[in-house]
C-alpha cells in the first residue's frame, strides 16, 4: 500500500526527522487560511499517489500572497497527468513552507531481496529519478546493506557524499531513524527525494514516499488508516472486497486463472501468442461459484478488454463450480466479446457442458497448444 506525501511526513516529523512546516488543504474555502497560517514564501503540492509531480505541474512555488492563492486554487482540483500513474485527480493540496535549498540529496531504504535485508541507497544526485541516475551516473550512487537486529553505522557511506562532519552527521542519524520507521511500520520502500541541506546548514525531507508491506497492514492500524482508496485502481479496490487476487495491467487480454504459478504462466502463453494481458487474477483454490461470477464481471467491466482467456485446472476449484459461476455472471452481464476456455481436471467435462448450454459462443479449447492458436487468431 502506498501513502500520501504528507502522511509520510507526519511519520518522519514521528520519528525525529525534519520536515518543512505545512498544511493540508482539501477545499478551496480553506485555502486562504491554509496559506496565512504558513505564510509566503511557500511551495503548493498536489498529494496523489505518484512521483515526479514537479515536472506535471503539481509542485509550485509560490512567493507572495496572491499568487499562492492563484496556485493553490489552481492546483487543488486539476488533472495531473505524469509519466509514473498516468491521470490524477488532485483532490488535496499540501501547503508548505519553502525552504533556502542548498543541495539537494537522495535518500531511500529498501527491501533488498537480493541481499536479504534492507539497504539504504544515498546520492549526492537529489530532485531527479533515482532509475535516472544509475542509468547516467551510477558513481554517484553510494548503498550499504543494513543487517537486521545488527548495530550498523552508515557513516561511512554518508562520507562518501563529500559533505561537512555536521551534514555527515546528520544524515548518519536521519538514516537510523528512518531504519527504525522501517521496521516499526513493516515499511517496503521509504524515499526522500529530495533531501535537502538548507542554507541555514539543517537537514530537511522535503518529498516523502512511503511504501507499506500489505500483508502487515492487520498489525498496522495507523498506517491502515491512511488509506486513500480514490487513489487506487477501482477494479482493483473491488477485487479485494472479494477476496481477490487482481492486478490490473495494460494489455487488452483478460485472464482468469486459479493459482498464482499458473497466472503467470498464462500470461506467458498469452505474450508468447503476441498478446498482452489486461490483468493478472488468481481466483484461488477454494473459490465458490459466486466468487468466479464477481471475479468475471470484474474482467467484464475493464473497458481495456478485448477478449477473456479462462485457464482452470480443477483441483480443489471443480471445473463445474467454475461453469457455474460464470454461467451467474452471465445471467448480468451482456458478454460480446470472445471468451476462450481451458478446463483441465476434476469435473472437466461437466463444466464444458454447462458452459455449452449458457448458449454463449465460448471456444472451449483442448490443452494450451490450442489456447496459443486461439489467442493468436484474436
Ligand atoms: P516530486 O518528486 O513529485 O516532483 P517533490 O516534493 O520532490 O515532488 O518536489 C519537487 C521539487 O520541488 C523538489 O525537488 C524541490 O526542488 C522543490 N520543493 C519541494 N518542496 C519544497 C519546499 N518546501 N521548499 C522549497 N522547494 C521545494
Ligand atoms: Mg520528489
Amino acid at each position: 500500500m502506498k501513502i500520501h506525501e504528507y502522511q509520510a511526513k507526519k511519520l518522519f516529523k514521528d520519528y525525529g526527522i525534519n520536515v518543512p512546516k505545512s498544511v493540508l488543504c482539501t477545499n478551496r474555502a480553506e485555502i486562504e487560511n491554509c496559506i496565512n497560517v504558513i505564510g509566503v514564501p511557500c511551495v503548493i503540492k498536489a498529494q496523489v499517489h505518484s512521483g515526479a509531480r514537479g515536472k506535471s505541474g503539481g509542485v509550485k512555488l509560490a512567493k507572495t500572497f496572491p499568487e499562492a492563492l492563484e496556485t493553490a486554487n489552481r492546483i487543488l482540483g486539476m488533472t495531473l497527468v505524469s509519466s509514473q500513474a498516468g491521470e490524477k485527480i488532485v483532490n488535496k493540496i499540501l501547503i508548505e513552507q519553502a525552504v533556502n535549498i542548498e543541495k539537494e540529496l537522495y535518500l531511500s531504504l529498501v527491501f533488498d531481496r537480493a541481499n536479504e535485508c534492507i539497504s539504504y541507497i544515498l546520492s549526492s544526485e537529489g530532485g531527479m529519478e533515482i532509475e535516472e541516475i544509475a542509468k547516467v551516473s551510477p558513481e554517484k550512487i553510494i548503498s550499504g546493506k543494513i543487517e537486521f537486529n545488527k548495530e550498523f553505522n552508515p557513516v561511512v557511506g554518508v562520507k562518501k557524499l563529500g559533505l561537512s562532519d555536521e551534514i555527515t552527521e546528520k544524515i548518519t542519524a536521519i538514516i537510523k531513524k528512518l531504519y527504525k520507521l522501517f521496521v516499526d511500520k513493516d515499511l517496503t520502500l521509504v524515499e526522500i527525494n529530495p533531501l535537502v541541506v538548507t542554507k541555514e546548514g539543517e537537514v530537511v525531507a522535503l518529498d516523502g514516499k512511503i511504501n507499506v508491506d500489505d500483508n502487515a497492514l492487520f498489525r498496522q492500524s495507523e498506517i491502515s488508516e491512511m488509506r486513500d482508496k480514490t487513489e487506487e485502481n477501482p477494479l482493483e479496490v473491488k477485487a479485494q472486497e472479494f477476496n481477490l487476487n487482481y492486478i490490473k495491467l495494460d494489455g487488452t487480454i483478460a485472464c482468469m486463472v486459479n493459482g498464482a504459478g499458473l497466472a503467470m504462466a498464462t500470461m506467458d502463453i498469452i505474450k508468447q501468442a503476441g498478446k498482452s494481458a489486461a490483468n493478472f487474477l488468481d481466483v484461488g483454490g477454494g473459490a465458490g461459484s459466486e466468487k468466479i461470477a464477481k471475479a468475471f464481471e470484474i474482467l467484464l467491466s475493464d473497458k481495456d478488454v478485448k477478449a477473456v482467456f479462462i485457464n482452470i485446472f480443477g483441483g480443489i476449484l471443480r471445473c463445474d463450480f467454475l461453469a457455474e459461476g460464470i454461467e451467474q455472471a452471465l445471467k448480468q452481464n451482456k458478454v460480446d466479446i470472445p471468451v476462450i476456455v481451458r478446463l483441465e481436471g476434476t469435473n472437466k467435462e461437466l463444466g464444458a457442458e454447462i458452459l455449452n448450454r449458457s448458449g454463449l459462443k465460448f471456444k472451449v479449447v483442448n490443452g494450451l497448444s490450442e489456447a496459443i492458436e486461439e489467442l493468436k487468431g484474436l
